[in-house]
């Protein structure tokens, strides 16, 4: 496959980079302001919907899960009938009259808005993820850092988007807001449509659903088996990991909130603040540690997909440690709070997790799956991550009875124990892959007929 290049990825990888920055933009920027939308009284300068906490909290729970768990349906869609690139294109479309629904303030519309954006990121948010992985041959050492790239963009959007959309909807207006959110995914649609010429090879694929010339349906062959078990196993252990790591929005938020000194120079820094700290870290480590892999690889040490995903919950795990050491800091210091370096410390170590999995993860969807169903079964992983966050709010919930002290203790063993459990189980487990999570230029790669 012949590509055009620029600093050592092909063109293609920077146009994606782009949409899915700004569809990310458009995404976080709306989800920063709907449940405050929600709440605002009807008869305030900037009207909201008026409705109690419990019920804004449950629509947005509902929100965020099926905006991840559509993308089934979306991976499916491109598998099977549109293949991956229009897929992203009409799931972008959906997003934008998604938006500009919002603007308009009514019932009808806004909820018709909403589900017009929740088909439209299932249609797009896997498909797009797959098509970073077909810009590479399989065994290309470039991969996983072309993800870790896209990952960073993907918080770029997310980082600066409930800043921006957020300042708009908030304090000028509510509807302007989703109007921004919508006109950011637009720009995302312009980069997209305007980097075709860089996407020609990729995400035009659709697998044939039966042998040809007959009525035989293409049957997985055995190492694909193995590949769809191994990655179905390692989907267990993203549900663990952002069970863990979304506590951010809930628990973590709330506790920050309310036993946190959060003053820092004089000034008390606003709870919703913390809210950006994962997308900030990030943008701030995702390269050192893309590049730590590189030289750790390097040196022959073990660096599958899956020893990383198993370490990520570990570290992660070690980040609940620290909330623990200050939930008993909160018990016995005389304020009832705890310094706000804690959070730091804690939220920097779910990032390093966070980069050791979520980036990882996407990368070991599309070298693993067969290339009929790469979207879908990327789409089966943000279902997890959708369940991933539904178990959040169980154990958010928990913790409102259990007390924080002990929440955060058994998600750090939690977490340390199904790292451990992982990373034990990886020679086993790498078998089933049959070198195709092998970084190697001249990797033979067992290739199914
Ligand atoms: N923060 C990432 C994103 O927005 C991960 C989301 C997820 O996997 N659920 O893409």
């Amino acid at each position: 496959m012949k590509q055009q290049t620029l600093w050592g990825h092909p063109k293609g990888l920077y146009i994606l980079f782009f949409t899915e920055l700004w569809e990310r933009f458009s995404f976080y920027g709306m989800r920063a302001i709907l449940i405050l939308y929600l709440v605002a009284k009807t008869d305030e300068l900037n009207p909201g919907f008026g409705w109690d906490n419990v019920t804004a909290l449950q629509l947005y729970g509902w929100y965020t899960m099926l905006v991840y768990a559509m993308g089934v349906p979306g991976g499916l869609l491109a598998d099977r009938l549109l293949g991956q690139k229009k897929a992203v294109m009409l799931g972008g479309v959906l997003i934008i009259i998604g938006h500009a629904l919002l603007v308009i303030n009514g019932e009808w519309q806004f909820y018709s808005g909403l589900v017009l954006i929740i088909l439209g990121v299932g249609s797009l948010k896997p498909n797009i993820s797959s098509m970073v992985g077909g810009l590479y041959r399989q065994g290309d050492a470039k991969r996983d850092s072309a993800f870790t790239i896209f990952y960073v963009g993907i918080n770029i959007g997310a980082f600066s988007a409930p800043l921006i959309v957020g300042y708009v909807g908030e304090v000028i207006n509510w509807n302007y807001g989703f109007g921004l959110a919508g006109i950011g995914m637009a720009l995302g649609q312009i980069v997209f449509v305007y980097g075709q010429k860089y996407l020609k090879e990729v995400g035009n694929y659709i697998p044939p659903k039966f042998h040809e010339g007959t009525k035989e349906p293409v049957k997985l062959t055995s190492i694909e088996k193995d590949r769809m078990i191994v990655l179905l196993l390692s989907f267990l252990i993203v549900v663990i990991f952002w069970g863990a790591y979304e506590q951010a929005g809930g628990l973590m938020n709330l506790y920050a909130k309310e036993k946190i000194d959060r003053v820092m120079l004089g000034f008390e820094v606003p709870a919703s603040f913390l809210q950006s700290l994962h997308a900030f870290y990030v943008i701030l480590i995702g390269a050192p540690i893309a590049w730590f892999w590189v030289q750790w690889g390097k040196k022959g040490w073990e660096s599958s997909s899956l020893f990383k995903m198993g370490l990520g919950t570990i570290i992660t795990g070690f980040g609940f440690l620290l909330l623990a050491a200050a939930a008993m800091e909160t018990m016995e210091s005389l304020t009832g709070k705890a310094p706000i370096y804690w959070l730091f410390g804690a939220y920097f170590l779910h990032v390093v997790g966070e980069l050791c999995i979520s980036p990882v993860a996407l990368s070991f969807i599309t070298k693993m799956a067969p290339a009929k169903f790469v979207s879908f079964m990327m789409g089966a992983y943000f279902f997890a991550t959708a369940l991933g966050n539904k178990l959040a709010g169980l154990v958010g919930e928990a913790a409102q009875s259990a007390g924080e002290l002990t929440i955060f203790l058994g998600l750090f063993g939690f977490c340390v124990g199904f790292g451990l459990l992982l990373i034990l189980f990886v020679s086993r487990l790498k078998k089933l892959t049959h070198g195709a999570d092998d970084v190697d230029d001249n990797v033979v790669v067992v290739e199914p007929e």
